[in-house]
């Protein structure tokens, strides 16, 4: 079986559509066909300096949520990232193999850093995507299943791991990224051509997991549209109606070119109702199971430790052969 590893952030107290259809959907698709690795990425969202509170909470919200959204604790490894202290030490080891040049190159810093000011941005939003490469190349990842955003560092995991092999020896299988076209990119609704996003998006412009029917409601019929009154895709004049068109046909399984001949003539309100029942439907029973699985937290940190257990095997072994090809001495 190839196996498949990939993080979410706990940077919000839900993860968003963008987040279900471009990730969740596929890990729990793919832990059906693949050794499955998945992981809460609490390192990386210290790069937003959460409070204490918040990150705690937020990462047994994030591990409830993918439990709820279908991901089995038998068939998927599900651990915090921080419980495997390696990926810390991975991530320096790749750090002194990357250039400033290539790193700089990244554009989601660019995105990121703005909002705080070229230089008050904190140097771990900087050094993430090396960190990023550190849990991927760590489990020997075969595929990493991502939205569009992700691209650019996945031919940066994929250049370290390559590098490495030949500076120190076969160590780390060089991933592939797997991005499913139709889903790669759910925009933002006040702003469809900016991706939906926990840390960016204003809440008008997100459709949360965990948000009650109304608010989910207010917030499609609410959703920027563009002139004219067809329900066609147009990604270049009609940005808004073909985002709410791939949502529809992702959370429904109805092709685009269907949906588009069942509106026709009927504009953009009978649509709108539609999109936003498509996507009621599809989170009420993660809500539901997510605030179940919430009240035993018990069980919740139980699941993680087993996940846990299984991951650091897999580390420790990376790890050893690491340590050894690029010279440190072993302990005794
Ligand atoms: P943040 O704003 O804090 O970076 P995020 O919304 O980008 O949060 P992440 O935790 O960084 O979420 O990403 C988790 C996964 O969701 C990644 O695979 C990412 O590519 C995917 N993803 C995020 N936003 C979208 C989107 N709008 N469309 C499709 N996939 C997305
Ligand atoms: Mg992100």
């Amino acid at each position: 079986r190839p196996r498949v590893l990939s993080g979410i952030q706990p940077t919000a107290e839900s993860f968003h559509l963008g987040n279900y259809l471009g990730a969740v959907r596929q890990w729990v698709d793919m832990q059906e066909t693949h050794d499955a690795f998945y992981f809460i990425a609490d390192l990386h969202a210290l790069t937003v300096n959460p409070s204490p509170s918040e990150l705690r909470r937020r990462t047994r919200v994030s591990a409830a949520q993918l439990f709820a959204a279908g991901l089995d604790p038998e068939r998927s490894t599900l651990f915090v990232q921080s419980h495997i202290r390696e990926h810390s030490e991975l991530a320096w080891i790749l750090i002194c193999n990357t250039g400033m040049g290539e790193a700089a190159r990244m554009t989601q810093f660019k995105d990121k850093a703005a909002k705080f000011g070229e230089s008050s941005a904190g140097v771990g939003l900087f050094t993430y995507p090396i960190l990023q490469a550190a849990d991927i190349l760590m489990y020997q990842a075969d595929q990493v299943p991502v939205g569009a955003d992700q691209k650019q560092h996945l031919e940066l995991t994929r250049d370290l791991a390559q590098r490495f092999n030949s500076r120190y020896g076969q160590t780390f299988t060089v991933p592939n990224p797997y991005i499913p076209k139709e889903v790669e990119k759910i925009g933002d609704l006040q702003d469809p051509l900016a991706k939906m996003s926990k840390s960016s998006s204003s809440p008008q412009g997100l459709l949360e997991v965990l948000e009650q029917p109304g608010p989910l409601r207010k917030k499609v019929m609410r959703a920027v549209t563009d002139t004219g009154s067809e329900v066609v895709a147009d990604p270049e004049n009609k940005p808004g109606v073909t985002n709410l068109l791939r949502i529809q046909s992702a959370v429904t399984g109805v092709p685009v070119p269907e949906l588009e001949a069942r509106y026709a003539g009927l504009g953009y309100g009978a649509f709108k109702k539609d999109v936003a029942e498509a996507v009621v439907d599809a989170f009420a029973p993660i809500r539901e199971r997510t605030e179940k699985l919430l009240a035993d937290e018990t069980e919740l940190d139980r699941l993680l430790a087993v996940g846990g257990q299984r991951a650091a095997a897999i580390a420790r072994q990376t790890m050893e052969a690491v340590r050894d090809h690029i010279g440190f001495l072993p302990k005794s």
